[in-house]
């Protein structure tokens, strides 16, 4: 109380003229000095809190990313590391000399071998913003359609409008490929200038400050707009490449010529892509700038029927055990024959959607079950086979003592 005649800052002693302010408590003064440094403090704990949640290790993103993602253990490594590298570098104390890189990410896989997923099975391990964008659908600055800016503004809106937050988020931009030049490459048909795309996405990939239009792009000049520093944001892209495997193959030394020289062996394709080089990706008709921001690559494979078998069986949140999670609750117990698992996985190969193919068929098959089900009495047992995912034969039904109801 005797500071109150005094009038000095509780904390630090200084008195009125020595301070900008200061400001009176129930039980004294405090300077506007003491304020501020007590702040810089607060905030100083924040990001050391977050920091830590960010620097897991890139076993123990790998082991998550295994919780969830059947095979593509080499996707897998190389994505652990380098977004460990990524946060490593995000708090990075601004004191050094030694400036540390960004390693945006190049994802290149068949439809449905799980590159969206893997992305996001990131994003969600490590907590940040995450927003999955399609390259086909963005357009060059000038024309009708989605601008580069729009995935940013997801992004945003994906970290509730939290500046900060949104600049440590994930974006994935999937289908690269359908950008690329026409040309050289034989798998675009689309009548988008594929330049002019990538020339806005290097735009926000090589890290800028960028002017987010919150109302919605170019349809309200006038709108409100927010800068969103991109340089901390981490890029995957993601493609298909169809037909990457015949200039990474003509790259190649030992080449056979002539007839017949084009045809490939069934595993030819991997062999080669995990050898893909950054001339392959120019040569595919990505703009070389572009490429250089994406310097991590590497590959995923065709899922095999025993990864679709593993697929709906082993992750966390697997098909078949949500379906069997559904019957549980009615106090029924579900079977899937491991020939029914076969046949499950048999079409969604024949589809050549990978593990994409496989709710749709699994939904079709298990329809009239989940359908009649809840309505049967002293049901104990469904037993799935493989005609009834053929859809010529209907589940087997088992009430007490495994007695055949239907
Ligand atoms: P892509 O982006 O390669 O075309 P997605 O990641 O979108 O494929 O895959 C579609 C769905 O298939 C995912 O949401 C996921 O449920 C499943 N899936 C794909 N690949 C895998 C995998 N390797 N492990 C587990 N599930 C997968």
């Amino acid at each position: 109380m005797a500071n109150k005649q005094k009038e000095i800052c509780f904390l630090c002693g200084k008195t009125r003229s020595e301070v900008n302010q200061l400001l009176k408590g129930k039980f004294g003064y405090i300077c506007s000095d003491c304020v501020q440094e007590a702040y810089r403090v607060l905030n100083e704990n924040e990001e050391e809190i977050s920091h830590n949640v960010q620097l897991a290790t890139p076993r123990q993103i790998k082991e998550y990313l295994d919780l969830y993602v059947i095979g593509q253990n080499e996707a897998k490594r190389t994505l652990a590391v380098s977004v460990h590298n990524h946060y490593k570098r995000i708090s990075q104390s601004k004191k050094s000399d030694v400036e540390i890189q960004k390693s945006n990410v190049l994802l290149i896989g068949s439809t449905g071998s799980g590159k969206t997923y893997l992305a996001q099975s990131l994003a969600k391990f490590l907590g940040v913003p995450f927003v999955i964008a399609d390259a086909t659908t963005l357009t060059e600055a000038g024309y009708v359609g989605d601008d580069v800016e729009s995935i940013l503004l997801t992004l945003l809106q994906n970290a509730d409008f939290d500046n900060k937050l949104a600049e440590k988020g994930i974006v994935y931009i999937d289908e690269i490929d359908k950008i690329a030049r026409k040309g050289d490459n034989m798998s675009i048909t689309r009548d988008v200038s594929g330049e002019g795309v990538q020339q806005a996405l290097l735009k926000i990939i090589e890290g800028s400050v960028v002017r987010v239009p919150l109302s919605g792009g170019r349809k309200h000049p006038q709108g409100e707009c927010v800068n969103l520093d991109t340089s901390n944001i981490l890029f995957i892209c993601g493609g298909a490449f169809d037909g990457l495997e015949k200039i990474v193959h003509k790259g190649a030394d030992s080449k056979p010529i002539g007839f017949g020289a084009d045809i490939q062996k069934p595993n030819e394709k991997l062999f080669n892509l995990a050898n893909v080089q950054q001339k392959d990706l120019v040569k595919y008709g990505l703009m070389p700038e572009l490429i250089g921001r994406l310097p991590v690559v590497t590959t995923l494979q065709p899922l095999s029927e025993d990864d679709l078998v593993k697929i709906l069986t082993e992750p966390k949140n697997a098909l078949t055990k949500q379906y069997k999670e559904l019957l549980a609750m009615d106090g029924v117990k579900l079977e899937f024959e491991t020939d029914a698992l076969k046949r499950i996985a048999e079409l969604a190969i024949k589809k050549e959607i990978g593990a994409r193919g496989l709710r749709s068929i699994i939904e079709k098959a298990m329809q009239d079950v989940m359908y009649s089900v809840p309505d049967m009495a002293d049901v104990k047992k469904v037993v799935v086979t493989p005609g009834v995912i053929d859809g010529i034969e209907e589940a087997v039904v088992l009430g007490s003592r495994n007695k055949k109801i239907a």
